[in-house]
């Protein structure tokens, strides 16, 4: 069966998603648009020649028996009221960030689809399908550097718009960091701290930038996590993993090595849309084959959207006091326990 697939927001990552699902993935076909700018909406059908109904909102699209799954991809305040109509109404979800703006909101998605009694739901952290990372849960997982120790990661943009406030340092970048690194490791964030080196020069006044975030988990291990969103220079992801026996690092993205002008040298990425986009491939394809061969997701669940809502507020309450704050999860829910990312290698 082909999963008939409708899609809430169409602006820059919904477009991208209904692009991938039209043209590079099988098994889904979008079915069904609706934005809170119907133009916007009807452009999308015209654009990508989509057999797709306009809906007038999310309500209507998800009654629709011509929608199997909805993808929530509208901003962010938006996504608690269409993944929660969804649940209701029984249909898959695969939810961009943030799944909901609070935790409060997260954790009552998890309790509605604790209700339902199985998972239909899905959360857009594609990191964990990247390949580098998968490598590096590959060697984790084997002991291949015996128990991780510390890990040093950066998150870094050349350069962010006037309207970025410190506090989306937490929200919108490192929240990949935190969802990635507790899959990573396999362990809870217990507390953290945030500390603010020297201010570049390049952010703007009310920005604080770089910031350096140290989470600590149930097992002892220390994360140091630099984010530095006006690094200038390119868009650059990092990740070691310190362990007894070694130590794993993040591959560099693959890039032709040049010589010119006395110079050997290897150019970097600007974009963050280039840097996982083969993991944005993988996560929707891995969400279509899913409910089609298993009859429910099996990528990042609507807990790991709670982890990381818990563990983002903490983060910002630690950039507001200076002190080292707890981070307090409750115990997972049983729905989440037998939970398994199928990898994807390439
Ligand atoms: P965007 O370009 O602003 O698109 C959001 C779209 O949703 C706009 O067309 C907006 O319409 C529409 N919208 C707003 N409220 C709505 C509602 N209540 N119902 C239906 N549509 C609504 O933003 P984006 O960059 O695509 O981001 C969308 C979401 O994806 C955000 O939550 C973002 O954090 C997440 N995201 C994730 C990643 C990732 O790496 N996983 C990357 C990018 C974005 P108007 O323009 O008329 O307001």
């Amino acid at each position: 069966m082909t999963l008939k697939i409708g899609v809430i927001g169409t602006g820059a990552i919904g477009r991208e998603h209904i692009r991938r699902i039209t043209n590079n993935l099988s098994g889904g076909r979008i079915t069904a648009v609706t934005d809170v700018n119907q133009e916007a909406a009807k452009a999308v059908v015209e654009q990508f020649g989509l057999d797709a109904v306009v809906y007038p909102d999310d309500r209507t699209l998800i009654a629709s028996e011509q929608v199997d799954a909805i993808l929530v991809t509208s901003w962010g305040p938006a996504h608690q009221a269409s993944v929660m109509a969804g649940i209701e109404a029984a249909k898959y979800v695969f939810c961009e960030k943030p799944l909901a703006t609070t935790a409060e909101g997260c954790r009552s998605i998890v309790d509605a689809e604790i209700k339902f009694g199985r998972r239909l739901v899905q959360v857009g952290f594609m990191r964990r399908y990247d390949n580098g990372y998968i490598q590096l849960k590959e060697a984790i997982d084997s002991n291949y550097i015996g128990e991780p120790l510390m890990i040093r990661c950066a998150h870094r943009n050349p350069s962010v718009d006037e309207g970025y406030t410190t506090d989306m340092a937490i929200t919108d970048t490192l929240i990949h960091e935190i969802d990635v690194l507790h899959w990573l490791i396999n362990d809870d964030y217990s507390s953290v701290q945030v500390t603010y080196p020297k201010k570049t020069r390049h952010a703007s006044s009310h920005l604080r930038d770089p910031q350096l975030v140290t989470l600590e988990t149930a097992k002892g291990i220390v994360i140091s996590a630099e984010i530095f969103v006006n690094c200038k220079y390119g868009y650059d992801i990092q990740c070691e993993v310190i362990g007894e026996e070694g130590i794993v690092k993040l591959p560099e993205v693959a890039s032709i090595t040049y010589r010119k002008e006395a110079k050997l040298g290897v150019h970097l990425l600007m974009d963050w849309k280039q840097r996982f986009l083969d993991a944005y491939d993988r996560e929707l394809q891995d969400f279509i084959d899913s409910i089609r061969k298993h009859g429910q997701p099996q990528g990042p669940t609507s807990w790991d959207g709670y982890i990381a809502a818990v563990t983002a507020d903490a983060c910002v309450k630690a950039q507001e006091s200076g002190h080292r704050e707890t981070i307090v999860f409750g115990e997972k829910p049983e729905l989440y326990r037998d939970y398994e990312v199928s990898f994807h290698r390439v």
